[in-house]
């Protein structure tokens, strides 16, 4: 085992531990997925712990827990379709895509070099998920009705394209807010939205 490999098993063994994740489809994603390959070189020695890192244009990539949390909450399954908006630096659309296959999932980034290297990077490790860059805040029609899908950055009101094209019973996560944020998880029903709170959050400003 690398060290790598080493601290990432650890990391996911506290992550449990402290009960961000308890899905063990989601355990399992977190322990496969190589953070390290997704951030910057000059970051790869703090890849494993559990803190956001800087992943370019005043961007980061989510600390790995709240990854945990925010994929345990999207409570996907094998074949399910999910839409992400904010791509990053690609890690947590490849978390999704152990779970729900790669070829399932569909992700949104507004800064064109961002999606391009996220896309290189994705497919270099063999996770077949779709990545175009645009404002997610609309987005990906062409492939909704989803089952799921999540946001990493954070508007001031969910989106009602995102609402659209999300199906009956599907499940929506995000961080909601300006300056003070909540991270929402909404259920799609007959009449509207279910939405239950999962905490005060810090994310980047939807752009
Ligand atoms: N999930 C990512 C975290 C990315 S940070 C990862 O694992 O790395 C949030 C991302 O949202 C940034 O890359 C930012 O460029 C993007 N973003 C901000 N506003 C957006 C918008 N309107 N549409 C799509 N992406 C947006």
């Amino acid at each position: 085992m690398s060290n790598h490999d080493r601290n990432r098993q650890a990391l996911v063994d506290r992550l449990v531990d402290h009960e961000y994740v308890s899905d063990p489809a989601v355990i399992e994603a977190l322990r496969s997925v190589p953070r390290h390959a997704f951030v910057p070189e000059g970051s790869r020695g703090r890849a494993y712990e559990d803190r956001p890192l800087p992943i370019g244009e005043d961007q980061t990539i989510s600390a790995p827990h709240m990854v945990g949390l925010m994929t345990d909450l999207l409570d996907v399954v094998a074949g399910d379709t999910v839409l992400e908006v904010g791509t990053g630096c690609g890690y947590h659309a490849a978390v999704v895509a152990e779970i729900v296959g790669g070829e399932n999932v569909y992700s949104v980034e507004y800064s064109e070099s961002l999606a391009e290297t996220a896309r290189e990077q994705l497919h270099e490790l063999g996770y077949a998920v779709a990545v175009r860059s645009g404002d997610g805040s609309q987005g990906w029609p062409a492939h909704a009705p989803y089952d799921a899908a999540y946001l990493t950055c954070a508007p001031s009101e969910l989106p009602a394209a995102i609402h659209g094209q999300v199906r009956t019973g599907g499940r929506i996560v995000a961080p909601i807010g300006d300056h003070r944020q909540h991270l929402y998880r909404y259920t799609k029903t007959d009449a509207g939205l279910d939405r239950e709170s999962h905490g005060a959050v810090r994310f980047v400003p939807m752009r």
